[in-house]
């Protein structure tokens, strides 16, 4: 199985640098080296991005369209390549790595042809007098993309400046750097010019330290962890620079008594196993109606405990192991937490072996609301399972933490629906199924969970700004 040579790009060339090593999580191998960009590289990517960006925003919408549209294409055409080195250094199977590029893909495509309508709109003010607000990309990005998601998070960020008529410098994850890799490799291949695409791996606090403030930088895109995402968006809010925060979640699925326990427990386990459980938008915390709890746990549980665990390059691999040890740690710590304040452990609980980093989807049951996993985003495959008496104590309990990204309903009734709605405190909230976005839909999170907007024409906005050219002119006649 072939794992690319990681290289950074700056300025349309490819460079190698020294670096880490990365590792296997199906068996903690070592598949290569993470080049580290030093400050002169950054400084020359961001000399790179600036000229990227003075030629990029001049390009015709439709000309920019077409290069973004052939490098979704190569990609296309790359699926098989690309998802195997994906699953090599993520773990995830790779099944699972071809649709998240796929899917990559779908997001590209549809940011290129969006691009080509970012319309003004002119306000007439009377008499001799016209207001005319302009989209105007709003300059060079600085992106920082994390591993659980090595293609399609990157792409999300690439296409959004891209298709806006800005640059970017992507600082993409160094434990899973091919996904960003293969992404870039193909947009220098679809012809875009140098510049508008530059990408860095290194030691992420000095690169986010050094890019964030530069004056060049005029936007910062970060998808990860909730202290992190802070901490960047404090460093941007003192460059006084707008930031696109897609940070942790904790999601809640509220199991409603009007539906089968059965199909909605079969459906919830395959969602919360997919990519491990370490996604952000991944179903978490159950709140499933004292009517149907014991059914829909037993059935979740049953479910869980038949999944084929393994190394992601078995095609029958449907959980992959988890991408890397400090998940294992977290997973061993939250577990037994809730052990320890009483939850029922009805499936998992253990680390596999001692090669790899694998771990079963792990159900528990009757957890207190001061149980750590209740609190803490566990980014694994934790599934919590707790019964409610009403659909106003389930939006209490789902809208408890601070976190707000994605939220989950299971429900035929319009009324719950409607309430649900309105009350549910989370960016994105999904019913009777589990895909929380879509290329055209945005998504982001409240509270904790950040601000600003991927995906939909509320994402491509984020990359531009309302210019108003007031205009008072001689009226005819
Ligand atoms: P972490 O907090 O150490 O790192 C999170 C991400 O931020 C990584 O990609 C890391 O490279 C990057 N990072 C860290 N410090 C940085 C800095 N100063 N500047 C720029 N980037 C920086 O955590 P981790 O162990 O990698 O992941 C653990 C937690 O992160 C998870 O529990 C989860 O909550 C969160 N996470 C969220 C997402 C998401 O999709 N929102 C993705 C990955 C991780």
């Amino acid at each position: 199985m072939t794992y690319p040579e990681i290289e950074l790009y700056v300025g349309g060339h490819w460079l190698r640098r020294p670096g880490a090593p990365i590792v296997n999580p199906a068996d903690e191998s070592v598949l290569g080296t993470v080049p580290h960009a030093t400050i002169a590289d950054l400084d020359d990517a961001l000399d790179a991005a600036a000229r990227g960006f003075a030629l990029w925003r001049k390009t015709a919408p439709n000309a920019r369209a077409q290069i973004i549209l052939r490098a979704a294409a190569l990609i296309r055409e790359r699926v098989d390549q690309m998802a195997v080195a994906m699953t090599l250094e993520q773990g995830k199977p790779l099944d699972q790595a071809r649709l998240e590029i796929l899917r990559g893909c779908d997001i590209i495509e549809w940011d290129a042809t969006e691009g080509m309508r970012q319309y003004g709109r002119v306000i007439p003010a009377g008499p001799g007098l016209q207001h005319t607000v302009y989209r105007q990309p709003i300059g060079p990005v600085a992106a920082f993309s994390p591993w659980n998601f090595p293609m399609s998070s990157p792409a999300r960020k690439v296409a959004g400046a891209l298709a806006s008529g800005c640059s970017i410098i992507l600082k993409a994850s160094e434990e899973t750097p091919a996904g960003a890799l293969q992404l870039v490799r193909a947009f220098h291949d679809a012809g875009l010019p140098p510049g508008v695409l530059n990408l860095v791996y290194g030691d992420p606090a000095a690169i986010s330290d050094h890019l964030v403030p530069h004056p060049t930088i005029r936007l910062i895109t970060f998808t990860g962890s909730v202290p992190v995402g802070k901490h960047l968006a404090a460093m941007a809010g003192r460059a006084m620079k707008p930031a696109i925060m897609e940070l942790g979640g904790h999601g809640p699925v509220i199991v409603c008594d009007d539906v089968d326990p059965v199909t909605t427990a079969a459906a919830s386990v395959v969602a919360k196993s997919r990519n491990a459980g370490q996604v952000c938008v991944a179903p978490t915390r159950f709140f499933v109606h004292e009517r149907l709890y014991e059914k829909f746990a037993a059935t979740f549980a049953e479910r869980a405990a038949q999944l084929k665990i393994g190394n992601g390059l078995d095609p029958s691999t449907q959980l992959g192991p988890l991408a890397n040890v400090r998940r294992i740690e977290a997973m061993e710590r939250l577990v037994a937490d809730a052990k320890s304040r009483g939850a029922r452990v009805m499936a998992g609980g253990q680390r596999l072996g001692n090669r790899g980093y694998y771990y079963p989807l792990t159900v528990l049951a009757d957890l207190p609301d001061d149980a750590l996993a209740m609190n803490e985003e566990p980014f694994g495959p934790l599934a919590l399972i707790n019964p409610v008496r009403s659909l106003d104590e389930a939006i209490a309990k789902a809208n408890a933490l601070p976190f707000g990204l994605a939220a989950y309903a299971f429900t035929r009734s319009a009324d719950n629906v409607q309430r649900l709605s309105t009350d549910v405190e989370a960016g994105n909230l999904t019913i009777n199924h589990f895909v929380a976005s879509t290329a055209e839909t945005p998504f982001g999170g409240v509270k904790d969970s950040g601000y600003g907007r991927e995906g939909g024409t509320e994402g491509l906005g984020c990359y531009t700004i309302a210019k108003n050219v007031s205009h008072q002119f001689t009226p005819a006649g």
